[in-house]
């Protein structure tokens, strides 16, 4: 009797399958730094430390002093669809952290080396460390002394996928792109202290502080001074929208649009609906092919935006696109009025 070839359906083994996911959420180096800087910041941390080595294809480690995790969870941070953010549908139409989908530990420590320790008691002699070397967790939890709060080491990132690893740039332009990430999280909270090294040489040392001028200063030293110079402080709410930050003036734009953050609820987004409503407030005070900067903070209540639209959460979905598309227009267009310059002031860089 011939038995056909016709493959049976089976279940993939659970590290293939976080490698697939892995796919997704983990391009490069950048989008590692972006995950672990996330999961520092919905910890409550006060200060979060980057430390890159080769532009992060040796190391990727964030040090933060947030709520730790207890022993009894360390086995589960690494396991996929495992998340202490959310319980419930309601919780994710709701949700105001970074992270929700439990995934990103499983997939990232699929694809590297990964360590991480953690204290979650203030006793600075407990602590606790889980090791993954490409193929999910260790059982294993040995002891290792940390403060309170979290360290987690990415090691030789794709070391087992050489297809993904041959993707890799230089060092230097993927530190580019990590920089680039410390820089949007960096923008967001302003009340906790960050640095960024980058083999062994500080590239960012950022001091916390909520004040107008601290604020500028951070942003100064993120984005260089031109920008802070030729920006005007905004803030302004209605209808349960909220947008603060600051909108470059016609006499500082770019070639390309690299210097344009816009936050939903503390979360970097790009998206079209926004990307209209500015271009649509610049239109008559910046030349063809010139692009606008801004740093702008949107708050709205969670539960009209839906976060959970792409696995990275770089989109957002508006329920009412039409009411923010507005609001944002005529916020800018306000702004702008009379900073029109006449044709003579406008200098182009
Ligand atoms: P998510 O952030 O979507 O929950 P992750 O895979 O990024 O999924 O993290 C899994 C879980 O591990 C988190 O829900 C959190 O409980 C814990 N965790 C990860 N990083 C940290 C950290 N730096 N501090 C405290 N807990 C953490
Ligand atoms: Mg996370």
């Amino acid at each position: 009797e011939t038995i056909s070839a016709r493959p049976r359906i089976h279940v993939l083994d659970p590290r293939l399958a976080n490698q697939i996911a892995a796919g997704e959420v983990v391009e490069r180096p950048a989008s590692v730094t972006k995950e672990l800087i996330e999961n520092a910041i919905d910890a409550g941390s006060q200060r979060i430390e980057v430390d890159i080595e080769a532009g992060g294809a040796r190391l990727i480690k964030v040090r933060d002093d947030g709520v730790g995790i207890g022993e009894e969870d360390l086995p589960l941070a690494l396991a996929r669809h495992a998340t202490s953010k959310i319980d419930s549908l309601e919780d994710l139409e709701g949700v105001d952290s970074l992270g929700f989908r439990g995934e990103a530990l499983a997939s990232i420590s699929s694809v590297s080396r990964l360590e991480l320790v953690s204290n979650a008691l203030d006793d600075p002699r407990h602590g606790w460390r889980v090791v993954a070397e490409g193929r999910g967790m260790e059982a294993r939890v040995t002891p290792a002394p940390h403060p309170r709060g979290t360290s987690v080491a990415v090691r030789d990132l794709f070391f087992n996928t050489p297809a993904r690893r041959k993707f890799l740039r230089t060092e230097k332009t993927e530190f580019a792109h990590v920089e680039e990430a410390f820089r949007r999280q960096a923008l967001s909270r302003y009340d906790i202290a960050w640095t960024l090294s980058h083999n062994q040489k500080v590239v960012h040392q950022l001091p916390p502080g909520l004040s107008p001028s601290a604020s500028e200063r951070r942003i100064a030293s993120l984005l260089g001074k031109n920008f802070i110079e030729h920006a005007r402080y905004i803030e302004r709410e209605a209808g349960g929208l909220r947008l603060s930050g600051w909108v470059g003036l016609p006499t500082h734009s770019r070639s390309q649009a690299d210097q344009q953050y816009f936050f939903v609820n503390g979360r970097v987004v790009r998206d079209r609906l926004v990307a209209h409503a500015v271009r649509q407030a610049y239109r008559d005070v910046l030349y063809n092919g010139r692009h606008p900067v801004f740093v702008l903070y949107l708050t709205l209540d969670p539960e009209v935006v839906d976060v959970n639209v792409h696995p990275t959460k770089h989109e957002v979905r508006f329920r009412d696109g039409r009411m923010v598309h507005d609001f944002l227009y005529s916020s800018l267009h306000h702004c702008l009025a009379d900073a029109r310059p006449s044709a003579e002031e406008a200098h182009v860089e």
